[in-house]
């Protein structure tokens, strides 16, 4: 008997649509068939009928913080997995913040990992951490390397993490000597961590406690500033380094020159940076605020033209979940709220239908979270598109009627995210990953552990 037949649907399958059924077993892609062949259906375990929809590899979000464990109030992987699947995607890379405590060391990361074995409806990866703390202790990073992590993750501004204090710019030369040493990836925060300490004083210093205040404390100038500065380190080592959440369209652009001259650079954009203005986070406060804070409109049409013109190569959802009490703190005084948005279930449908709202294809967008992600982070997985040997990590997704967030579909652990009552005609439908359905039409089945983790060693 063959695990699961797919049949009649639009699959994505070397760039472009076409009407092919998919044969799977044993967790993979066995065979693709043009559609309308002599399958004996008789012969399958499981057959989807996908009229009308369109079947794309499951997307891959490389940047979410489950803080599981140590702060499972906030999310933790069985509901955040839950959403993710909800959201399309089949596999997450877990930041080393904010699960507690931070995944900084050999053993905190072993922990972690024990942890998760039952906790997952999804595939994952393990980012760890660089900081003030160790980025020079080569053993415990090399340690961490041959666990098979995805990454380096490291902030040049303040995290919000006491235990994960953020690397000075004195000592990120050092940090990414380690990682090029490790032959492994540097993702960065980079936002420039005086220039926001000296904004942050002196609105305070000015009882400033608005909305508008928050934005000034962190302009696109830190955060130009910061990249420039990285992006000569990383020339100058040679380490490969990932700008994660970047919304300044200069930086993109310089990132995009020192690409094309060898630089081992990459850039990673977020959908609430392309989705949601300033004057959003002005008028609805602490759920739309996150660092660095949206930006206004102009900017955001020069986002959408970076993407265009392929200078972005990857975008993660940055899922920062907390407790809605955390959010509403800073109702009155925006400095009193965390940081973060809650997207992951939504991140990339909404980000897909306004993309192609804009113009774009499926052609384009879809590689940014699924082929291009696996290529740089999973070069030896075979993930990230359908094709014959690949794992059969696929996303049913139809074009419906505009349907708007329903706080009762929320899967999240806390039932609030900035895209309740927003409309979408871009509708998961299923996610299966590894030839298991984990998620189908509103419900997800939480066979928690059957999602594994995912090593580079
Ligand atoms: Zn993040």
């Amino acid at each position: 008997m063959n695990q699961l037949l797919i049949k009649n649907g639009q699959v994505f399958w070397n760039g472009s649509f076409s009407e092919v059924d998919l044969i799977i077993d044993d967790g993979k892609i066995q065979e693709i068939l043009f559609s309308k062949s002599d399958i004996k259906e008789d012969k399958f375990m499981q057959v989807i009928d996908a009229s009308d929809g369109v079947i794309l590899p499951s997307f891959i979000d490389s940047h979410v913080h489950f803080n599981d464990p140590g702060r499972e109030e906030w999310e933790g992987f069985q509901t955040g997995s839950q959403a993710a699947a909800a959201g399309g995607i089949s596999t997450v890379f877990d930041m080393p913040l904010n699960s507690s405590p931070s995944v900084i060391n050999s053993s905190i990361l072993a922990r972690k990992k024990k942890h998760l074995e039952n906790r997952s409806i999804i595939d994952f990866g393990l980012w760890a951490g660089i900081t003030a703390d160790n980025f020079d202790n080569t053993i415990e990073l090399n340690a961490m390397k041959q666990q098979g992590i995805i990454g380096f993750k490291a902030f040049l501004s303040e995290s919000g993490i006491s235990d994960f204090p953020c690397i000075k710019k004195s000592q990120l030369k050092k940090g990414m000597e380690a990682v090029k040493q490790l032959n492994s990836i540097l993702a960065l925060h980079a936002e420039d961590n005086k220039s926001i300490i000296k904004k942050t004083s002196k609105l305070l210093g000015e009882k400033r406690t608005d909305r508008q205040a928050f934005l000034e404390s962190r302009p696109l100038s830190a955060e130009l500033e910061a990249i420039e500065y990285a992006l000569g380190l990383a020339e100058e080592t040679g380490a490969t380094v990932h700008f994660v959440h970047v919304t300044s369209p200069k930086a993109i652009e310089s990132l995009y020159h020192a690409k094309r001259r060898g630089v081992q650079v990459s850039v990673e954009v977020c959908p609430h940076y392309l989705l949601f203005e300033d004057k959003d986070f002005i008028e609805k406060g602490p759920i739309l605020k996150c660092a660095p804070p949206l930006r206004d409109k102009s900017t955001i049409e020069k986002l959408w033209n970076c993407i265009k013109n392929g200078m972005v190569d990857t975008v993660g959802s940055d899922h920062s979940p907390c407790t809605y009490s955390m959010k509403t703190a800073g109702d009155n005084n925006i400095w009193k709220s965390w940081g973060g948005i809650q997207g992951v279930q939504y991140a990339f449908p909404f980000f897909i239908n306004e993309g192609l709202r804009r113009g774009l294809s499926l052609q384009q967008i879809l590689p940014l979270f699924t082929s291009n992600v696996a290529k740089k982070f999973l070069p030896k997985t075979k993930k990230g598109v359908i094709e014959v040997g690949y794992e059969a990590d696929l996303t049913i997704a139809h074009f419906s009627k505009k349907n708007k967030v329903k706080k009762s579909n929320i899967f999240m652990k806390n039932k609030y995210t900035p895209y309740e009552n927003q409309s979408l005609y871009f509708e998961i439908t299923t996610t299966i990953v590894r030839g298991n359905i984990v998620y189908d039409k509103e419900h997800a089945i939480s066979d928690f552990g059957y999602g594994r983790e995912i090593t580079t060693v």
